[in-house]
């Protein structure tokens, strides 16, 4: 349980600073030394009340008169109040900077790690740690933040009770110790039950995004049920969880419920037979009940921390993983001075992503300007080919040489090329932000219409209702081939001297595949396209042909 605390202590240290964390655990303190205060207050009062001129404040030997107890009591509960209000604002603040910061580090590390890593990793294991488990750590950092204030406002109720009876105090205090270690063990089973957890949510994630994925598949099985029911399965396997987690709260709740009123009632019976006053013994019917009511809550504070905080092991893992995996190739790109494509040689190029490669001691050299089109059955290795072209495959055998030479600035090579995967990417925004997210310069409007006309969708693009500043929110504006040609058009955006298409025009009809193709060429670049379609295949200059 340290380490998990120590942890989620580091993070908030890394995002606010050590002085804004000992600041809340100061006003914490006060809060806790007024709660005291007003508790050691009532004494004096009650006696006062009862008619006697002074009366002392137990602990401290301080002797009061009506108006000065009444007055400290009022002046120690706006304290309290006004402490309280600082540290709930600022344990939030706290909170919100620390899980901002752990979940930009995490994206940030997986955006900039080297893609054999990236390739590995399940995308909703992702998307759940950046999410889902982001705000279950929030949470837990939430409730560890109150774990201190409660914590000290417990250690201070008890300080009082000593005060005023350190007999009866010590009791208490003894009491709630022998609580304590016997609710360590729920706490570490509850801690174990949130790592079950985390791990449960993460199948319920991966199977509502396969889920989400396949949908155009489930509808055609007719497979819905099927996929509820394997949802369900998920689902169900973390609400066993979750229940397991409450009957274990509430069993400790109610337990702690019925020792507390004994307890009170044991305390204030033995205060009697001891010969308390009504007053002290009317404060300590008080204190042993604030008692009571802050080891309840810490108790629950502590047993939600250890069902919620094993999610910032996960969101830190695939955090780490990614930063153990930079890509030490990349740099800060500049778009590259216009000039013509470079000689690009495979030298008995081996590669692939198993033991075994899938490209096999392939040979060719790559004229300037040529249209080179790969092809092969799928798992033939036309991606993994390309992986290599971009730099994001090293070669296990051979060599894959620019100019002559192998690349050694990964950066000033990717910035002249202009790529274009199987699946569409788009992002929820305009029409223009999604053509130049990538382009690493500012560019004009002109630009912008010359890649889309030599993409074939600056048509559909002028018939969008503001043109490129379009909102695209679902993306229904466009059709499948229209949102590809857009894709492509982001590539030529980047003014690239070398296009690298993979399988890109698969959501055109033959017509305007061509017409595509043929305004692509005329552009001069070199053009490396991994495709199925022999009408394509035949007008290529060069052909890699793979084996399975
Ligand atoms: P193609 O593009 O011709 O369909 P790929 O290059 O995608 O073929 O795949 C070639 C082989 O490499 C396949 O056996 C595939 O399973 C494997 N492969 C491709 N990408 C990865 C990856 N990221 N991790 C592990 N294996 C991969």
């Amino acid at each position: 349980m340290i380490p998990v605390m120590a942890g989620y202590w580091r993070a908030a240290v890394e995002a606010c600073g050590r002085g804004r964390l000992i600041r809340l655990q100061v006003t914490d303190l006060i809060g806790a030394l007024s709660e005291a205060m007003v508790l050691a207050l009532l004494i004096p009062l009650v006696r006062v009340l009862a008619g006697a001129g002074t009366t002392e404040v137990p602990g401290l030997g301080w002797r009061l008169t009506a108006g000065v107890s009444t007055g400290a009591l009022l002046g120690a509960v706006a304290l309290r109040a006004l402490t309280q209000w600082y540290s709930t604002v600022s344990a939030s603040s706290i909170k919100l900077a620390t899980t901002n910061h752990l979940r930009l580090r995490a994206l940030r590390n997986v955006l900039h790690s080297d893609w054999q890593h990236l390739a590995r990793q399940r995308r909703s294991d992702i998307v759940q740690a950046t999410t889902t488990e982001i705000e279950r750590a929030d949470a837990a950092l939430g409730m560890l933040l109150r774990l201190g204030v409660q914590t000290l406002m417990t250690l201070a109720t008890a300080a009082v009770g000593l005060a005023i009876s350190p007999l009866l105090g010590g009791i208490a205090m003894a009491a709630l110790l022998l609580v304590v270690a016997i609710t360590g063990r729920s706490v570490r089973s509850t801690l174990r039950l949130g790592l079950e957890w985390g791990r449960r949510n993460a199948i319920f994630g991966a199977t509502v995004t396969d889920s989400l994925s396949s949908l155009r598949l489930i509808r055609a099985h007719d497979a819905a049920d099927e996929w509820s029911d394997m949802l369900r399965e998920a689902a169900d396997a973390g609400r066993r969880i979750e229940k397991r987690y409450v009957e274990i709260g509430a069993g400790l709740q109610a337990a702690l419920g019925i020792a507390g009123v004994v307890a009170a009632v044991a305390l204030v019976l033995i205060g009697h037979g001891l010969g308390l006053g009504v007053a002290p013994l009317l404060a300590l019917a008080v204190v042993t009940s604030r008692l009571l009511g802050t080891a309840r809550s810490l108790l629950q504070s502590v047993q939600a921390f250890a069902q919620l905080a094993p999610a910032l092991e996960g969101v830190e893992r695939i955090s780490r993983e990614a930063a153990a995996h930079v890509d030490p190739a990349t740099g800060h790109p500049t778009p590259p001075s216009p000039g013509p494509p470079p000689v690009i040689e495979l030298r008995s190029l081996s590669a692939g992503y198993a033991v075994e490669p899938a490209v096999r001691d392939l040979s060719l050299v790559i004229e300037p300007g040529a249209f080179v089109v790969v092809s092969g059955p799928s798992g033939a290795g036309k991606s993994t080919l390309l992986d290599v072209l971009l730099c994001l495959l090293a070669p296990s055998a051979g060599a894959f040489l620019v100019d002559g030479a192998p690349v050694t600035d990964v950066t000033a090579w990717r910035a002249q090329i202009g790529y274009v995967p199987q699946q569409t990417v788009l992002v929820p925004a305009t029409v223009r932000q999604n053509l130049t997210w990538s382009t690493h310069a500012p560019t004009t409007d002109e630009q912008l219409w010359q890649a889309l006309e030599d993409a074939e969708v600056a048509g559909a693009v002028r018939a969008l209702p503001d043109g490129l500043d379009t909102e695209l929110q679902d993306f229904t504006q466009l059709s499948g081939g229209e949102q590809q040609r857009l894709c492509i058009a982001r590539a030529l955006v980047r003014s690239p001297r070398v296009l690298v298409l993979d399988e890109a025009t698969s959501a055109l009809d033959v017509p305007t595949e061509n017409a595509v193709l043929e305004r692509l060429r005329a552009r001069g670049c070199t053009i490396v396209m991994a495709t199925h379609r022999p009408g394509v295949i035949e007008t290529a200059e060069q052909r890699i042909d793979l084996l399975p």
